[in-house]
């Protein structure tokens, strides 16, 4: 069976974004990489957005950027600027396109469908297929997102709208997501956070036609793509093994409290190309222990209060947005950190450090 220097399990986000830095930073000129992924044909099945706080490989997939948004509650909005750190959505389509062009130029990278195709053996391997135990009391972000198209224009392009909470919570988180690609085209996106144990949040048609119908009342409007998922709120189980490094969201690369991932992917691809020529005797990249401590906080409470927190996100915004951006991309110092800190409510926040 053939042998490859390195492995990457899973071609998606994290496998191909690896792959493509590996290659445009030529260590791929005389080392030899096997993908296996087992999709029949790559094609748009996600939109990834994030504040851009750091230069990452892939500009020229990004559908469209924004420099201000909003965040609300009922009654409530909050209008903020973000012109340090644009929020960019990437069309995961032009991104796989983009990539797998640039891989096919050369022969050392080879894709298979099943990893029982080759031989293991002597390579180093990158997995992104995470391990996820089934338990109810687990926290996840799960949502669903329609494109729609309006007869008429309808959206403000400039501004996007994070998080809208004027909208039934089910005793649960529930905001809606609103991405304006221009005045006629839009992202609308219904997402929880909770313990997926409440099959009616499940509804996402149903919610996304109400919010859309009733509460935008657009009554003209066609749907032109759709995207489900559902982002673990915990690390997925990590065994220490030699030769391999868990990549992606299998990596730990999900900041809990956001679910945000991208981003993180490439900065963990830097990290492991710049040490490719001694990886096995790298240390584990993470996500920084200050991050991990406060959002094992953060989903305590959210556990415990889940009817708390639209307001508790709200007020976290009347920080100034640079520093909410900077703390939720993991670029915040302390001062920063003690700013959002005091934003929060306390004796819950204290309380939860000994549920
Ligand atoms: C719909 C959706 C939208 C998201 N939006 C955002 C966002 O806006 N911003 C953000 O920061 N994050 C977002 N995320 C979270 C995260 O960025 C993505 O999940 C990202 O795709 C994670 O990359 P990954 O490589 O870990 O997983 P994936 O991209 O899912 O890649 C895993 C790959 O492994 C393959 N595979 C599965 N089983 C096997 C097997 N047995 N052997 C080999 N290969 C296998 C799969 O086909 C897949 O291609 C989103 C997630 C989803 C699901």
């Amino acid at each position: 069976m053939k042998e490859f220097d390195y492995i990457i399990i899973g071609g998606g986000c994290a496998g191909l974004s690896l792959a493509y830095e590996l290659e445009i930073q030529e260590k791929l000129k005389d080392k030899t990489l096997a993908i296996i992924e087992p999709r029949q044909e790559y094609k748009k099945d996600k939109t990834w957005s994030f504040w851009k706080v750091t230069p990452h490989n892939f500009d020229d997939c990004v559908k469209k950027s924004w420099e201000s948004f909003t965040i609300n509650i009922p009654g409530k909005t909050n209008y903020l600027e973000c012109k340090n750190y644009p929020y960019q959505s990437i069309d995961s389509g032009l991104f796989y396109e983009k990539i797998n062009n640039k891989l096919k130029g050369n022969k050392n990278i080879s894709f298979f469908k099943d990893i029982t195709e080759i031989s293991k053996k002597n390579s180093f391997i990158f997995n992104s297929v995470p391990e996820i135990k089934k338990s109810h009391l687990n926290l996840w972000q799960h949502f669903c997102g329609v494109e729609i198209e309006t007869k008429n224009n309808f959206f403000d392009e400039e501004i996007f709208n994070l998080m809208d909470f004027d909208c039934e919570q089910r005793e649960s988180v529930h905001f809606f997501y609103t991405l304006p690609y221009s005045k006629k085209k839009a992202l609308v996106e219904t997402t929880w956070l909770s313990k997926m144990n409440d099959n009616s949040q499940k509804d996402y048609d149903e919610q996304i036609k109400n919010y859309i119908e009733k509460h935008l009342k657009i009554k003209n409007y066609e749907i032109t793509y759709k995207e489900e998922g559902a982002i673990p709120l915990f690390y997925p189980s990590y065994k220490k093994e030699k030769n391999k490094i868990n990549i992606g969201t299998a990596g730990g690369m999900t900041r809990l409290s956001t679910g945000y991932t991208f981003l993180n992917i490439q900065e963990h691809c830097k990290f492991i190309r710049e040490n490719i020529e001694n990886i096995s005797n790298t240390k584990k990249y993470e996500i920084s222990k200050k991050y991990q401590f406060l959002d094992d906080i953060f989903l305590r409470v959210l556990d415990k209060h889940p009817e708390e927190m639209s307001n508790i996100f709200f007020n976290m915004f009347k920080t100034s947005p640079k520093t909410v951006i900077k703390f939720l991309s993991n670029k915040s110092n302390y001062l920063e950190d003690l700013n959002i800190i005091l934003k929060m409510p306390k004796w819950m926040f204290i309380k939860a450090l000994f549920y």
